[in-house]
């Protein structure tokens, strides 16, 4: 005669710590690198609002042909009568939601420059891809830090910050431990600060 077998009461305890163990394992490797990922993607989302933005800004340009030939930032307020996006949502040429950038939440400027005669125009955010960005964060931080009062901060742990916040910057351990670099960036903080 066959014996059966036991019921099958459900998982035992250990069984059930080492699901968790597991779990645990797989969120600390998950979590940075989607964290990584979304950053990524919500700056590709900004330079797409921004180069839409732009896009709306020639097009606007047709409606109020004076926009075309402005050279400063300030001129086009002038003709406008108040800030270049209030104007675009207000008008029809832009919804208010990508006037503002998805990763830092603030709103974009304008710039206006000039090259060989040719108006170009430009939505800048702190975010975009470029050294111009990274400084822009290195600053950030290093003004926050500054202000709570540490006035030695960690250098290695600020280029790390930045380096997570931007995504898709990743900095090496010989950067973050090259005193001369570091030196640099930080006298230029002071210097913008
Ligand atoms: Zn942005």
């Amino acid at each position: 005669m066959l014996q059966k077998k036991k019921k099958n009461q459900g998982f035992t305890l250990v069984e059930l710590i080492v699901v968790i163990v597991i779990i645990l394992i797989l969120a600390a490797v998950a979590v940075p690198s989607i964290t990584r990922y979304v950053q990524k993607s919500k700056i590709a989302k900004c330079a797409n609002q921004r180069h839409e933005l732009a896009t709306q800004f020639q097009i606007m340009g047709t409606d109020v042909p004076e926009l075309a030939l402005c050279t400063l930032e300030g001129e086009v307020e002038n003709i406008l009568k108040k800030d270049v996006l209030d104007y675009m949502i207000e008008n029809g040429y832009c919804s208010q939601d990508i006037t503002v950038c998805p990763v830092y939440n603030e709103k974009y400027e304008l710039e206006i420059s000039v090259e060989n005669g040719q108006q170009h125009v430009e939505f800048v955010c702190q975010c975009v891809d470029s050294v111009k960005g990274y400084v822009s964060t290195c600053s950030k931080y290093y003004n926050e830090i500054i202000k709570n009062g540490n006035k030695n901060p960690d250098r290695k742990d600020l280029l790390s910050k930045v380096a997570d916040e931007k995504g898709f910057m990743k900095v090496s351990d010989s950067i973050k431990s090259s005193t001369l670099f570091i030196l640099n960036f930080i006298s230029n903080f002071r210097l913008s600060a």
